[in-house]
């Protein structure tokens, strides 16, 4: 379908083709459906609504349920208040659940509905039911990204929820950013393994990986309880992983209520998973287990043993910031050479610090934030690599280009795996490296010729 993508580099300022990220309000929703017994509610039209959710459930494979303003032409000119007081009133009496969390749409933030004021009117006029919470986010979709979406969300939570109190000791928050299910689980995880009493929010694990039970439940099991959230406020520290997904909460949470705040990098790979254990260490004093330093020592142990059909390779990455960077340094640490990485969330610190990374081994990478696929695919014309890590629509890039393709990132949409198994953490790099190595195996088998067609490898 790509095969008459031209060669030939044109800069673009004013036209992005095949973008690299999608639209604000999906984030949003992702986040709120980590808040236990949570309704995403979206004030805008039920187009975009339709978009978001079936967009979400076909990269988790989960009926993701949200509600709708559902704006026609009178709320589009006369605005959407009517609109929310009436699917308030509609929520609460039908689906019952314990938390709304709007978020707006391009069409409600040009007419400018004020959703606070809506919102504080509903309550006042016993709309919302006493101990139910309606927290909000304006998120509209032609600035930012899906990353800047949930970025919001999450700081909409902390703008609503957390509540005075005295300090929790060893208490410590954990946002975990732009990540899977799989990737929180794998959180929480390495929090219990080392006893450290954590809060990590959002957390979608056990909302959009649940089992089959036979069994629907508009709200599952997972999910921030509110008692949690109206405690971050009290938490000895915030740990924000990914600068782009969690740094404006964590930034909010200090700013409001004292608590102060260290961004890491995602936990992808050795060294930055090293970085999230020390800095749990020095928070809270509590040390890795056995088995977490052997899981290091397996995931080490696998760079090792493959350090041959890793050594050199270049690739290109496209995705999200906060996940690329981490890769990146994961990649080059395995002997990698990330040669084309580009991201369609705006950010010229992203380009900075992906640059001066790989400039040792790949002098000649190009970066780029707020940028498409039309130019990656352009890119790898021109020089071509041995492997595209990144989201389902590299897939047609991969195909016109004959390069295999590791799907990471949002969305999946044709392979299964992403919400089960982490990236995150030194078991999640485990998995990611295989997947990495398996898939140059595979290509390695395709390609030799008989002479060189190897049993063991
Ligand atoms: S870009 Fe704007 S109009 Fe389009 S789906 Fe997203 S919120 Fe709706």
């Amino acid at each position: 379908m790509l095969n008459h993508t031209p060669k030939e580099l044109i800069e673009r300022k004013a036209l992005r083709i095949n973008p690299a990220k999608t639209c604000q309000p999906i984030g949003a929703m992702y986040a709120a459906l980590g808040i236990h017994g949570c309704l995403p509610h979206s004030h805008g039209c039920q187009g975009c609504c339709s978009y978001h959710r079936s967009h979400l459930t076909r990269h988790y494979k989960e009926p993701v349920m949200a509600s709708t303003s559902s704006f026609t032409e009178g709320a589009s000119v006369f605005g959407g208040a009517p609109n929310l007081r009436q699917a308030l009133k509609t929520i609460f009496t039908v689906y019952k659940p314990d938390v709304v969390a709007v978020h707006t749409t391009c069409l409600s933030e040009t007419i400018g509905d004020d959703i606070p004021t809506i919102v504080k009117k509903s309550a006042e006029d016993g709309i919302i039911p006493q101990g139910k919470w309606v927290i909000h986010t304006n998120t509209p979709s032609y600035v930012g990204s899906h990353v800047t979406g949930f970025s919001n969300m999450v700081a909409g939570m902390v703008n609503y929820f957390p509540q005075k109190g005295d300090a929790t000791a060893g208490q410590v928050n954990v946002i975990p950013g732009y990540v899977e299910p799989s990737d929180m689980r794998e959180i929480k995880r390495i929090l219990k393994e080392m006893g450290i009493n954590g809060i990590v929010f959002p957390d979608t694990s056990d909302v959009l990986d649940t089992p089959q039970t036979g069994e629907y439940k508009l709200f599952p099991k997972g999910g921030t309880p509110v008692s949690d959230l109206m405690g971050i406020g009290r938490s000895e520290v915030t740990l924000a992983l990914g600068s782009f997904a969690s740094q404006q909460a964590a930034t909010l949470l200090e700013h409001k209520h004292s608590v102060p705040f260290k961004v890491l990098d995602l936990p992808i790979g050795v060294s930055a998973t090293d970085r999230l254990v020390q800095a749990l260490m020095d928070a809270t004093g509590k040390k890795p287990t056995d088995e977490m330093m052997h899981d290091r020592g397996r995931l080490v142990d696998i760079i090792i043993d493959y350090q041959h059909y890793l050594y050199g390779k270049k690739v290109a990455l496209f995705g999200d910031p906060d996940q690329l960077i981490a890769l990146t340094e994961f990649l080059k640490g395995a002997g990698m050479r990330p040669k084309y990485v580009i991201t369609g969330t705006r950010g010229i610190r992203f380009e900075k610090r992906v640059t001066a990374m790989v400039k040792d081994c790949t002098p000649d990478a190009v970066v780029k934030a707020n940028n498409d696929l039309f130019y990656l695919h352009q890119l790898i014309k021109n020089d071509p690599v041995d492997l595209i890590i990144g989201n389902t629509y590299g897939k047609y890039i991969a195909r016109a280009e004959d390069i295999p393709l590791v799907r990471f990132g949002f969305p999946i949409m044709d392979r299964v795996g992403h919400s089960y198994f982490p990236t995150v953490g030194y078991r999640g790099g485990i998995y990611l490296l295989m997947n990495i190595i398996n898939t140059l195996l595979e290509r390695q088998d395709r390609d030799d010729p008989e002479e060189r067609f190897e049993l063991v490898m």
